[in-house]
């Protein structure tokens, strides 16, 4: 990681990814976890199942890094699940990589857990009273010592009562020896989408989202729906309901930043809810300039929903170097903002005396951003406009996205027109609530928009309150 620019983007979270009923399970999980690795890239694993064995594989690093043919062919049976994790620095170790497996009384269970639980440090220090202790930090290990304390009631209820003590935000996937189970919060804060595996008969999977469904040739069926548990083994599939009476709460910033363009999450097709994002802002935001430029990736589908409402061309004045990997080697200090630079290059001779609308999906800590219209007024950029396409991060998440504390983002602190200032800009304008709203298709009552306006869903217990104004709020229970 570049710790340089640490927390100067909000971290994607966590994948998880299933498969019931193919020999190659382990496998396909593989090609599912390699499509989700923008939602984590510090660990990945797999647990596999041939029915009464279970193996398991798990490291740091990327997909492909963890992975070899060798390995995976060690993880056997027609049944696995998987998981990628991204994490804060501290709780970056092996034995926090998920999933997360035990054994009760003779039977063997693993976990896959995305999202955030935020009654953790209760549960926790009530289970450790009657006696559990715990291996990692992990959010599924206390799931899974839920699990064992209601064993007695049979799989299903014992799911059901476990989740009716859990709350916050979970997309979760357990697997036994020959049952794979989906379970969704009743908030739906994370996506979690059923498939089913062409050419093979009673194949499902289940993953975070719709982009793996794509590579393992897999026909989409539906969203585990919030509150959702969903059971598949030999018998077909069945689903448990639990009836909290809390409204969805889907995650906006899946459409917004963290999810694949490529993916349908939460019934709507991601490039073209950012697309509208900017075609909504150039509803509300018109600004007389030569061109509109996205700070490749982040801003790209925003500037060309923008560039198609307004009539303004879109350029690509910035490039972006592909190969640069996770760390590098610090240059000597006279070298500044060295790590934005490195990354990407403003082209000196096509951007100079010109008026550019800079597009971005967030301002987190507001580091990135001088730096970046700092590399434009260095090569004589003569008006630097920056349209963003959500409202102002002002609260951290306590759903599993990796936001700095409160105090750490930008608009916490700083008005809009001092975050301007600060950032060096002619213009700043951000993405209304009700437009970005209106960019997704969805209502008011079926988001989560708790970091744009710090009404949160499922309120924290006040350990985990605590946890999150004075450090990071990590990501998938770490
Ligand atoms: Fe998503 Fe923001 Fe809600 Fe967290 S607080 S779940 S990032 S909308």
């Amino acid at each position: 990681m570049d710790h340089h620019n640490r927390h100067s983007r909000p971290r994607e979270e966590c994948g998880v990814c299933g498969i019931f009923g193919r020999d190659d399970a382990a496998k396909l999980t593989y090609f599912g976890l390699y499509a989700l690795q923008h939602r984590g890239q510090e660990s990945a694993g797999i647990v596999a199942s041939d029915g009464n064995r279970i193996s398991q594989h798990k490291g740091m690093g990327l997909v492909p890094e963890v992975f070899s043919e060798e390995n995976l062919q060690g993880l056997k049976g027609h049944l696995a699940i998987g998981h990628v994790r991204y994490s804060t620095t501290g709780s970056s170790n092996i034995t926090n990589a998920q999933p997360f497996t035990a054994t009760h009384q003779g039977s063997t269970i693993s976990v896959a857990h995305n999202g955030n639980l935020v009654n953790i440090r209760t549960l926790r220090d009530e289970l450790e009273k009657k006696g559990s202790i715990f291996q990692s930090t992990m959010d599924s290990e206390v799931v899974v010592h839920l699990l064992a304390r209601h064993a007695a009631l049979g799989l299903g209820k014992a799911i059901l009562e476990t989740v009716k003590t859990i709350e916050g935000a979970y997309s979760m996937l357990l697997m036994t020896e020959d049952k794979l189970i989906a379970v969704r919060d009743p908030g739906g804060f994370r996506p979690l989408c059923l498939g089913k595996l062409t050419n093979n008969n009673g194949s499902y999977v289940v993953a975070s989202e719709t982009c793996a469904l794509d590579l393992i040739e897999a026909q989409y069926i539906r969203d585990i729906d919030p509150g959702e548990i969903l059971i598949i083994d030999d018998t077909g599939l069945r689903s448990l309901y639990l009836d909290s009476g809390q409204r969805k709460s889907y995650c906006i910033f899946e459409q917004v930043y963290f999810a694949r363009p490529d993916s349908e999450v939460f019934g709507v097709n991601v490039y073209q809810s950012r697309k509208r994002m900017g075609d909504i802002l150039a509803k509300e935001c018109r600004v007389d300039a030569d061109f509109v430029m996205p700070f490749p990736d982040s801003g790209n589908y925003a500037a060309i929903g923008y560039s198609q409402a307004s009539g303004l061309p879109i350029e690509m004045g910035v490039i972006r170097n592909h190969y640069v990997g996770r760390t590098f080697i610090q240059p000597t200090q006279s070298m500044r903002d060295f790590s934005v630079r490195v990354k990407l290059n403003p082209i000196r001779s096509f951007l100079e005396g010109k008026r550019v609308i800079i597009m971005d999906d967030s301002i987190i800590r507001g580091t990135t951003g001088r730096s970046r219209v700092k590399s434009l007024r260095a090569v004589g950029v003569k008006e630097v406009h920056m349209l963003i396409s959500c409202p102002p991060t002002k609260y951290p998440c306590y759903y599993g996205i990796d936001f700095p504390s409160g105090g750490e983002l930008i608009a916490n602190k700083k008005t809009v027109e001092e975050i301007r200032d600060y950032l060096d800009l002619d213009t700043l304008y951000y993405l209304s609530l009700d437009g970005l709203i209106q960019a997704t298709g969805g209502s008011r009552d079926s988001y989560c928009t708790a970091c744009f306006t710090g009404e949160y869903p499922v309120p924290p217990d006040k350990e985990f309150h605590k946890l999150a104004l004075g450090s990071h709020v990590r990501c998938c229970g770490s």
